[in-house]
């Protein structure tokens, strides 16, 4: 199921009611969100994985404790959570999106073979942002790099590697 980002975004537009609990701002930006249980279970499904999954398997997961949830709404509340910059969504090359909820920079593997999405131990090169602002003059606030191949089962099974 595919939803264009810019219908998602009308479902976010929602009125900021002053001295309301339940309403707050988001992060620095003018939108508002109102809170909600489901989108509170969403982030804590994906912080709870690490497989970065795609919202039709939180979807399914989520499913037997919410029986009116719609793979519209998990969609609707993953674009909220990516755009309170509490979920990041990855480029895996592939039809559908995937998210991942730790929020420390770091780098992802994508096996080309499974899909599998596997975080990586290597420091972000804050370096190569300095290189590219030293050498272009603009002001860099991050940088992206997804790696793509084949993850260790992967290349076990094709015989590349030895078991
Ligand atoms: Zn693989
Ligand atoms: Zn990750």
């Amino acid at each position: 199921m595919f939803f264009p980002l810019r219908f998602l975004d009308t479902f976010a537009n929602l009125p900021y009611i002053k001295n309301s609990s339940d309403y707050h701002k988001g992060s620095g930006m003018e939108r508002t969100y109102k809170r909600s249980r489901q989108r509170e279970r969403i982030l804590e499904t994906l912080m709870q994985t690490t497989t970065h999954p795609t919202a039709d398997w939180v979807y399914a997961r989520l499913k037997p404790d919410f029986p009116d949830l719609s793979l519209g709404t998990v969609y609707r509340n993953l674009n909220i959570l990516v755009e309170q910059d509490l979920v990041r969504r990855i480029d895996n090359g592939s039809s559908f999106d995937r998210y991942d909820a730790r929020r420390d920079p770091h780098y992802h593997f994508v096996c080309e073979q499974c899909g599998k999405i596997i975080d990586l131990g290597i420091p972000v090169d804050t370096a190569l942002e300095d290189r590219v602002s030293g050498e272009t003059g603009l002001v860099i606030k991050r940088h992206k790099i997804d790696f793509f191949g084949l993850c260790q089962d992967c290349q076990t099974q094709s015989g590349i590697r030895p078991d």
